[in-house]
């Protein structure tokens, strides 16, 4: 399964440190990129780092137009899960959403479009109570993932945790730079 993310919108400044976070679950969660408006260019340099160190090729796009994407993903064959706390329940949809081969996840910064409402295959709600769309992108991606995104490889990076009940157990790969 392929799953992309779609951050609509951001607060100048106030959302830098949410909208890194955003990138950051989404990359470790196991979506394979995200598409952001360019409010916040540093986060581009923040997630190669990342990628560097750790591994993997998560992709941040900058993008013009969040509507454009969803319209070209959805002729793609992506189906497009907007997440909102007006939406069906998470509980409800989680088995319909596994079932799926590739999605489009949209989270809102402020109040989001009406249009994503409509253009949704999916609109989900992680409770219907108001919270964070990190903490509303994390739970989908388990959801959907079932936990296996953990037992992911991140190919390529400098450093690997090896798991361990106690201290820090990091390999450390000296070829890479
Ligand atoms: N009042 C705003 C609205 O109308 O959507 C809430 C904005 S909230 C700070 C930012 C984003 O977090 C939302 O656009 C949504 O993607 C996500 N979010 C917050 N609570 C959620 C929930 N209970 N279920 C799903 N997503 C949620």
């Amino acid at each position: 399964m392929v799953i992309e993310v779609v951050r609509i919108g951001q607060r100048l400044v106030r959302d830098d440190r949410v909208t890194t976070h955003v990138a950051l679950v989404a990359r470790a969660f196991g979506a394979s990129k995200i598409f952001m408006t360019e409010v916040n260019p540093e986060i581009k340099e923040t997630i190669e780092k990342i990628n560097k160190t750790w591994g993997g090729d998560f992709v941040i796009e900058f993008i013009d137009s969040w509507k454009h994407v969803v319209k070209k993903k959805k002729v793609e064959g992506f189906k497009i899960v907007h997440l909102t706390m007006y939406g069906e329940d998470i509980n409800d949809a989680q088995k319909d959403l596994s079932k799926e081969k590739n999605l489009v996840v949209v989270v809102g910064a402020e109040k989001v479009p009406r249009e994503i409402y409509e253009l949704a295959d999916y609109n989900v709600g992680v409770g219907s109570q108001p919270h964070s769309e990190i903490s509303a992108l994390a739970i989908l991606l388990d959801r959907v993932h079932k936990g296996m995104q953990f037992n992911r490889d991140f190919p390529g990076g400098k450093r690997k945790i090896i798991p361990a009940k106690k201290g820090k157990n990091v390999l450390v790969n000296e070829t890479r730079d």
